[in-house]
């Protein structure tokens, strides 16, 4: 397999415009979730409050009997307004560095392998409710793991790098406004800071990603995020979407095309 090229590691903070979609689409990507927290919860709360929809990235080899009761009860009251999918396999880091479970030239069998059974598992647990869309741990990924998604049904794959180049027929769905300014260690952002970002990503026809990691956050990124998401509420041009409401819609449009 050949590696990506060294632009995959410039995180995707590009502004985007999409052709099918009007007004400006913003989602909300919950990562790592596969414990039922007060945080999690939390930050739900917050999304649902400004009639947000969340995306939930479910880890299928980590998550919890009380998490998937949890993320069940969660769909059941808001359907329209929450997605489940795929965080990777377990979460496992085979990195050292440099952090990844999937690509760095790990091979296709391999990571095609631990996909599906993260997707057998998810499928026990929520069935049908499971929209194929797959994210991978760390943002890391390279053409195998492009391959083995799109082998295995997956309709949309969300990242924090630019995959500039590949050609798939995944429909990429990538974030673009993270509400950490780092990982290690964690580190929020300032509200007026993710005002600014917001301001400058949206306009009629972007498509806008925000990036939520609840495990990372504190006090301050929870009222940065209330912040947010309220401002974006208040935008008669904003519309929320779930990976499969935009799915739908540029699905819709192509085929219209
Ligand atoms: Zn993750």
């Amino acid at each position: 397999m050949v590696p990506l090229p060294e632009v995959s590691l410039v995180r995707c903070r590009i502004p985007r415009r999409h052709p099918f979609l009007e007004g400006t689409s913003v989602f909300v990507r919950v990562d790592d979730v596969f414990q039922w927290t007060d945080r999690l919860e939390h930050v739900l709360e917050i999304v649902l409050a400004a009639k947000a929809a969340a995306c939930l990235q479910v880890v299928p080899g980590l998550v919890s009997a009380q998490t998937v009761d949890g993320v069940r009860r969660l769909k059941l009251q808001h359907n329209e307004s929450i997605s489940i999918n795929q965080h990777g396999y377990r979460h496992a880091n085979h990195g050292a560095a440099v952090e990844y479970e999937f690509g760095h030239g790990r091979p296709f069998e391999v990571q095609r392998r631990e996909i599906a059974i993260g997707q057998a598992v998810l499928r026990s647990h929520f069935h049908d409710q499971v929209f194929m869309a797959f994210s991978p741990p760390y943002g890391a990924f390279d053409v195998a793991t492009l391959r083995a998604c799109e082998e295995l049904g997956f309709r949309v794959f969300s990242q924090e790098r630019c995959h500039y180049g590949i050609s798939t027929s995944l429909m990429d769905f990538s974030v673009n406004l993270d509400l950490l300014a780092s990982y290690d260690p964690p580190a929020g952002r300032p509200a007026e800071e993710l005002l600014h970002e917001w301001s400058r990503l949206s306009f009629p026809g972007a498509l806008v990603g925000v990036l939520v990691h609840p495990e990372l956050m504190d006090d301050c990124d929870l009222n940065a995020l209330a912040t947010l998401v309220d401002a974006m509420s208040s935008d008669a041009k904003v519309r929320f979407d779930t990976f499969e409401s935009m799915w739908e819609k540029v699905a819709v449009g192509r085929s219209l095309v």
